[in-house]
Formats: C-alpha cells, structure tokens, sequence
C-alpha cells in the first residue's frame, strides 16, 4: 500500500554536541511532516544524508556540524528545515598564516592496557603482522625478469617454507628516464628504501637490479640504511651485512634462465631465515596502523569515519601508531590540526607540509575548489569544509604527535599526520613506506581494494554496499546509520578484528581473495 510515511521510525545523526544540524539517515530521506524524535517537526523534505537545522538559524549565523562552522546562514533558517548548500555561505580559504598553534588541551585518555597480538618482532625492533619475502627492484626494467622468477618461487620454493606467508615483487615504474638529482627526488627515492624496510618483510632484503639504471642500489640502500638493533638491550648491533643484489647484466648471466636462477637462489636463503621465525606475543602497542578513504559517499563522514576516528583514540591509548594522512582533503581543516599539535615544531611542521602541496597543486593549475564534486553535493556535502571534516575525523581526538613528509619512516607513537596525496595507491604506498604493518580503509561507493604488503580491512560506510558487496567488505559501519550499533560499538569491533589480522588469526577478503593493487611511488620531480 503507498504512503507517505517512511517505513522505520526517523533517525538523524549529530556529530557534535555544539551541532546545530543533524544529517538525516533514513533511506530516501524524510518527507515533510516527519516528527524527530526530540519532537521537531521537519516543514520541508530532507533527502538522505542531507541536514536538517535543530534550532531556528538567523541570517549570517554559523552552521556547525563536526563542532565547527561548514558555512554561514544566507538568510533566517527556521527550525526543522533542510539545510543545503545554497543556503550556506562557504567558509573562506583557511590561510596558513596566524593558525592556531598547540592551543587545545588534549583530552585525558586513559591509557588502555593488557592489550596483545601475536607478530614477528624484527632485528630493527619493529613488528610484522605478516612474514614475506619482498624482493625489491631498482628500475621497472627487470620488473618481467623478477615477476617470471617470483612465480617460479611460489611454485618450487615457497611450499617447503610454511612459515612464510608470500613472496612479494616491489614493482614500480621509477628508476631510470628520471631526473634523479631534482630536489623533489628524494620523495620516490626514500619511498622505495622504506618500503623495502617495511616490518613485514622481516628485515630480508633483497634486490634486483639492471645495471645501467640512474638508481643504483647504493643509492637506493646507502650502507647503513639497514638498521640492526639489539631488541633486548635497544642498542644498534652495527653489522655492516653486504647487500644482496642480483644484477641481470652481470657478465656471469649466460641467458634468461641464468638471471632467474640467480634469482631463486639468493631468495631461497632469505626464505630459510624467514621460516625459521614464530610469531610472539607482543604489546598492541607494535601495530603501526595507516587510515585512509576512497570512494567516499554523504556517510563517509557520519558512520565509517568517525569509526575509524574513535578505533584511532583506542589504538593511541593503547600506546600504538597511527598514521592519516590525504593532504588535499584535510586542507581545509588546518587549524584544527595546528591547534591540536602536541607541541609548536609539530604544527610548523604541518603548515610546512601544507604550503609545499599548496605549491604543488598551484605549479599544476590546480586549487581546493576541484575536490568536490556534483555528486558530493547531491549526497549531502555542501562544500569542501564539510567535505574535509568528514576526512579528519578519522583521526580521532587524540593529540598531533609526529609529522611525516612523503615517503619518510614513522620514528614516533601515538598519532602522525603523514602528509600524503588523497590518491588511494599513492596514499597506501607512502604509508606502507612510513612502516605501516595494518591498513584500515573506508569506503561509501565501494573500491576492492588491496595491498599485497598488508592486510587492509575495509569498513563500508552503508549497509546496502556491505550486503551487496559481503565477500570484499570486511566490516560494516552502515549499522551506525540504521541506529543498530553506535560510533563506539563499531570503533570497537574494528579494533579487535585489528588484533585478529595483525595476529594472522583472520584474514581480511582482501588477502583471502589475492586482491592487490599496484604500488604507485608518488614523484613529484621531472621526468626525462
Ligand atoms: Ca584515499
């Protein structure tokens, strides 16, 4: 029978105690007559995601949601009404001058305790969620060679090393063809060696390498880079271990299989150290846990977000790391991230970020005003403030501690702005160089996602994407929209399945299904 009412009772979602707009859950939205359940009646429709005003709202009044200004009333808004973009002034551009530095007080976070999962701790004192060999690769040159041979190595090798979980090729399209000495080339550079040091791979490293390319493993791994310290006693061991290359144009090389032989060869020893490994209890404190979004929808930012935000304060009181990054889409909340720094050095170090992308995009042709998109707006977001709130709220609350440029490893706790691109694979590939050992991504239009390096656990923003899609979502957020579970109850959910996969008890669909995307080395510098 057709009627006007909608079928389940009205839900709204209010992100912050000094909102004055709620965003309205119910699918398609709330007809004109709905009845909230503090009582407000709505006097116009209000499409799914969208906001209703709480309060009657004077011209020039700022419309907070996420506990801040998304935009200034044009004119009186009345109680009840839906508050869309055309209603809204956008808040200016946030300059970098005269921000906020390290003016909030950090909320007291009790520290969570006794928490733990089962890792390989490494030589360098970091801790792997997974044991592989990765192999790394100079220049995409000897990337056919490489993959030929890691295939033979799944085959023959691998079955007679069952502790070693799988062999990686650190497939990239630098190294040759590239203006190798441009400042900005250190970022692809540092990118590479960190990723070959990432905690997963167990501190095995081994490279492939052409022989005529501009980056020469010296000058991709410069002796030393290698980091040996004694996990008891915390002190460096300083063993200078040769690195372990295998150049295809060595003379020695008679023919194709020569090279792949020389390939098999050096891995079957790292496999044998790495086989000998077992996994040990150790502190929750070891994971080093990269968020990000893609495909974001209208309940990015109201179910899976904020999750995500509330499992990062966890994962900070529990003494872990935690990187966010996506510079282009946290730019417009700059002051919020300045004001909540730790200390003035680390909010510096933010604008410093901020100004270089601004650059960046400026050298490009590009600005802040080509984030949001038509469909953004149709689901809800009215401007690229609103946008990026819903980005920084993965966060969490927990204080700023640590800054990473691109492509730079993690040397602290607690929760880092790595400053990265908003792109899912360059995003994935720098925080796997920053020493990411877990990945959690949100996503609303659904993206299948992997990392062959780590596990990703993906959180659906919408019930309707986590049912359709339920071999490759690996936990669904949208029960926060439906008022089944809350932010907490989903927080919660996520960071035990955390300790799960980290401990290689439960595989994410990403890794049950081999799903794996390319890394992609973010390189500003000029190609030549
Ligand atoms: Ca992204």
């Amino acid at each position: 029978m057709p009627t006007s009412t909608p079928s389940t009772d009205p839900i709204i979602i209010r992100m912050h105690e000094r909102d004055n707009v709620a965003i309205v859950a119910n699918d398609g939205g709330l007809p004109l007559g709905a009845r909230l359940p503090d009582g407000l009646v709505l006097i116009d429709r209000v499409p799914q995601g969208h906001k209703v005003a709480l309060v009657d709202l004077k011209a020039a009044a700022p419309v907070l949601r996420y506990g801040i200004p998304i935009g200034y009333a044009l004119k009186d808004i009345p109680a009840g009404s839906w508050v869309h973009e055309r209603l809204l002034e956008m808040p200016s551009a946030c300059g970098l001058d005269n921000l906020p530095i390290a003016t909030v007080k950090p909320p007291t976070m009790a520290p969570l305790e006794g928490y733990t999962f089962e890792g390989f701790r490494n030589t360098d004192g970091s801790v792997g969620t997974r044991n592989i060999l990765a192999i790394t690769q100079t220049v995409q040159c000897v990337a056919g060679v490489t993959d030929f041979a890691v295939q033979r190595i799944k085959s023959e090798l691998l079955p007679r090393f069952p502790n070693v979980d799988d062999v990686v090729a650190l497939e990239h399209g630098y190294g040759c063809g590239v203006a190798i000495d441009a400042p900005d080339a250190i970022i692809p550079i540092r990118t590479l060696r960190n990723i070959s040091l990432n905690p997963n791979f167990g501190g095995e490293v081994m490279v492939v390498s052409l022989g005529c390319e501009k980056l020469q493993p010296e000058r991709l791994l410069p002796p030393g880079s290698i980091p040996l310290i004694d996990v008891r006693s915390g002190t460096s061991l300083n063993t200078e271990t040769p690195l372990d290359v295998v150049c295809l144009q060595d003379d020695a090389h008679v023919g194709f299989m020569s090279m792949v032989d020389s390939i098999m060869r050096q891995a079957e020893q790292h496999l044998q150290r790495l086989n000998a490994r077992r996994r040990e209890t150790v502190s929750a404190s070891e994971l080093v846990v990269g968020v990000q979004c893609g495909g974001s929808d209208a309940f990015s930012g109201v179910t899976a977000n904020p999750a995500v935000g509330y499992c990062t304060d966890l994962l900070v009181r529990a003494g872990a790391s935690v990187m966010f990054s996506e510079t282009t889409e946290v730019r417009d909340g700059i002051d919020q991230l300045t004001s909540r720094a730790t200390t003035p050095e680390v909010a510096q170090a933010m604008i410093r970020e901020m100004a270089w992308y601004d650059a960046y995009l400026q050298r490009g042709g590009a600005d802040r005003s080509a984030n949001t998109t038509p469909g953004n707006k149709k689901g809800g977001l009215s401007n690229i403030v609103e946008k990026a709130m819903g980005s920084i709220v993965k966060s969490g609350t927990a204080p700023i501690a640590n800054v990473l440029s691109p492509g730079e490893k993690l040397k602290a706790k607690g929760l880092t702005y790595a400053a990265t691109p908003a792109s899912d694979f360059i995003c994935g590939t720098l925080q796997l160089a920053g020493g990411m050992n877990l990945h959690v991504f949100t996503t609303g239009r659904g993206t299948p996602y992997g990392l062959a390096a780590v596990p990703v656990i993906k959180v659906a923003t919408r019930s309707d994407l986590a049912r359709r899609w339920h071999d490759l979502m690996d936990i669904n957020a949208g029960t926060i929209a439906t008022g089944e579970k809350t932010i907490e109850n989903v927080g919660w959910e996520l960071f035990e399945m955390m300790l799960e996969v980290a401990s290689g008890r439960k595989k994410t669909w990403a890794e049950h299904w081999k799903l794996h995307n390319a890394l992609v080395l973010f390189n500003p510098a000029p190609i030549t």
